[in-house]
Formats: C-alpha cells, sequence, structure tokens
C-alpha cells in the first residue's frame, strides 16, 4: 500500500468533513514574505503545506494526520494549534491508542 493509500484510510471521530474546523492555523504571510526555507512543505507526511508554482505557499488542515511535525520544523513562528471542542473527542481515530 503506497503512503498516498494509507492516508486515505485515515479517519476522524465526531467530525463530519463538513463540520470540520481547522486545528492548525498557519500565517502564510510570514510563509510568503519572509520564510528563507519553506520548511513544513517538504515535512508534513500529509501534503497539508503546499508550494504553487510562484513559490506561494498554501495550507489545508483536512488531511492533517496530527503528527506534530509542522509545530516543531516551523521556526518562524508561522504554525499554531488549538483543539476546538477537545471534549467531543474530534480528531484523527488511530488503531492504536
Ligand atoms: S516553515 Fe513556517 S513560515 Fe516557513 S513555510 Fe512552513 S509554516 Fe510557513
Ligand atoms: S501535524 Fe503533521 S500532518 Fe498535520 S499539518 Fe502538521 S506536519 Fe502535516
Amino acid at each position: 500500500m503506497t503512503i498516498a493509500e494509507r492516508l486515505g484510510t485515515v479517519n476522524y471521530r465526531n467530525q463530519e468533513r463538513r463540520d470540520a474546523r481547522p486545528h492548525i492555523l498557519v500565517d502564510t504571510n510570514i510563509c510568503n514574505t519572509r520564510c528563507p526555507h519553506k520548511a513544513t512543505t517538504y515535512v508534513c507526511p500529509a501534503n497539508c503545506y503546499t508550494l504553487d508554482e510562484q513559490g506561494h505557499v498554501h495550507f489545508q488542515f483536512e488531511d492533517c494526520i496530527e503528527c506534530g511535525t509542522c509545530m516543531y520544523a516551523c521556526d518562524q513562528g508561522a504554525v499554531s494549534w488549538h483543539y476546538p471542542d477537545p471534549e467531543q473527542g474530534r480528531g484523527v481515530n488511530w488503531n492504536y491508542g
């Protein structure tokens, strides 16, 4: 199974796609004006950070698997996390723990 196929099997608790709310906010103005390396576009396993043809960074949270990598990879202060409605147990439904 490829990585893309594996990522396609990820499901989320108590969260229909239409109800999804971002748990990661990215200030793409920082990405596109002063980030020298755009590290998150290389390290996110779910490809949530992408570069377009003009070299601009875009972020979409919907396929995030909550690995936390971008939190540590971004040294420019552009990434902030918060979990909306944690009491409802939203987020990735892990198979093991
Ligand atoms: S490392 Fe931070 S500032 Fe740079 S592209 Fe990624 S999120 Fe944006
Ligand atoms: S937490 Fe992991 S999967 Fe989610 S956006 Fe950050 S690097 Fe990508």
